[in-house]
């Protein structure tokens, strides 16, 4: 998602925390304000810890102070309050609750209770010889990192908050570093268009959410897939969702577990939000997505070199000198900024160059909030139905013409899909894609990713070209 302010709107739960992602709490803090006034020009907070952004606290937390933790609990519990006792309606009985006569089935219900207290990843449990909590620097991610070995990360200090305005000295250089936020530079192995002209591709992000049925109801009559880029701390609260997008032919991506911007974090901690992501993908649906696209789009050269390492290839909306990012803009209206006819003719106008383009174009556009899948079920969506001439929308993988089964390591036989790391090649030009043209040419490309890694693992294997896969040119070693 683009607007950065929406962060802690969109990400309630499973925030990682801990030693691991001690940036989130600097970032949050960094956009409170901002969040704020998003809050107040009439933005959807569909969760609960709006109260904790307010207070300035990371998101997932918070924001009551300190308190003992409760009776029978063991340490780290961020805050505890006295749990409110409840009153039904008409509750006049004791403790708050009906009289015992009026208790039936299809009385009339009250207002659930919040959870009280948010116990922090690795608090002590009343269990006596209980591990503590999973924490998100658990030995698991410390077994992910194992994926970096030998493999070459620039090494690019994290960026302040992944904004340009936060980080002038980083977005003076955004260039070299490959940073998309900055210069909307992407590299040979971002996926950024479909490849025919006319092809649409079809993305929704930041779900699984509420209204995410109401999208794939409208996508099933029309006959229309996509690929959803989805938050793993969603998937966990709306698994069934994920099956059906999965189930009803979707292809499924990897848009991190807290929708943090991935160039304001540590290594450790891009690879927890993609490890933990792709783990809870595969344990509701058997698979593990290939690919991966940053929030906001927010990837410089180290955050892509830790995901290709990972497996998985970053797939950023495309974005063109003439009309800019093919961002329908829906957020905007999510987050108050404009409403949806501002919206959507701005959309219309970024659509009027798509038809003189020499590639297709991938379309961002988000499931989480009701105003965004309203307007791509009444107004975007039907109107690329219905455009002259005709456009083919299509999921990413789809349209980038890559076998469905390469969308998931259970099912993919490409040796050269997802792209890796551990290649070599001797200039630009031999890893020139096919889509390359955007690429920018400072250190830290594509290129450098793979020569730099000389020093890895496979260095004493020999290079070769491996081929022509579905429009990418691709450069692999064979093994
Ligand atoms: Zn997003």
């Amino acid at each position: 998602m683009k607007l950065q302010a929406l962060t802690a709107l969109l990400f309630s739960t499973a925030t990682l925390r801990g030693t691991c992602a001690q940036s989130h709490v600097r970032h949050h803090r960094q956009h409170r304000s901002q969040h704020d006034a998003m809050v107040a020009r009439g933005g959807q907070p569909p969760v609960a810890s709006l109260a904790n952004r307010q207070a300035g606290n990371p998101a997932g937390s918070s924001s009551k102070p300190p308190a003992p933790t409760p009776q029978g609990s063991g340490s780290g519990g961020i805050a505890a309050t006295p749990r409110p006792t409840p009153v039904a309606p008409g509750g006049t009985g004791t403790n708050g609750v009906p009289p015992l006569n009026a208790i039936s089935s299809g009385m009339p219900a009250g207002t659930p209770l919040p959870v009280p207290t948010n116990y922090a990843p690795g608090a002590i449990p009343p269990v006596p010889g209980a591990p503590p909590l999973p924490a998100p620097c658990s030995s698991e991610v410390q077994q992910w990192m194992q994926e970096l070995t030998g493999v070459y990360i620039p090494p690019l200090s994290p960026t302040v908050n992944g904004t340009c305005a936060g980080d002038p000295a980083a977005a003076a250089e955004a260039t070299a570093r490959g940073w998309w936020t900055c210069s909307w530079i992407t590299r040979d192995t971002d996926i950024t268009t479909c490849p025919t002209p006319l092809d649409w591709g079809v993305s929704f992000d930041d779900g699984p959410s509420p209204w995410s049925e109401k999208l794939l109801n409208y996508m099933g009559s029309q006959d229309l897939k996509a690929t959803f880029f989805v938050v793993g701390s969603r998937v966990i609260e709306r698994p069934n969702v994920l099956v059906e997008e999965y189930m009803t032919g979707n292809e499924i991506s990897v848009h991190t577990w807290s929708h943090h911007p991935l160039t304001s974090l540590t290594n450790e901690q891009i690879v927890a939000e993609l490890g933990w992501t792709r783990k809870v993908i595969q344990t509701v649906l058997g698979v593990t997505p290939t690919t991966m696209r940053p929030p906001y789009g927010d990837i410089d050269d180290r955050v892509r070199a830790i995901s290709l390492a990972m497996g998985m290839v970053p797939v950023i909306w495309t974005s063109t000198p003439a009309s800019g990012p093919f961002d329908t803009n829906d957020w905007k209206v999510a987050g108050g900024l404009l409403n949806g006819a501002a919206s959507y003719n701005a959309f219309e106008a970024i659509l009027g160059n798509a038809t003189s383009l020499s590639t297709g174009f991938i379309v961002l556009e988000h499931d989480l909030f009701e105003v965004t899948v309203d307007l791509a079920i009444g107004y975007t969506l039907n109107a690329a139905l219905a455009h002259d001439p005709p456009f083919s929308l299509k999921p990413i993988g789809n349209c980038s013409n890559i076998p469905v089964g390469n969308m998931y390591v259970e099912t993919n036989t490409n040796i050269t899909f997802p792209y890796r790391n551990n290649t070599v090649v001797t200039t630009t030009n031999t890893t020139t894609s096919s889509r390359g043209s955007d690429s920018g040419s400072g250190s830290g490309s594509a290129s450098q990713l793979h020569s730099n890694s000389a020093t890895g693992r496979r260095k004493s294997l020999p290079w070769v070209v491996a081929g022509l896969i579905g429009g990418y040119v691709v450069v692999d070693s064979l093994t």
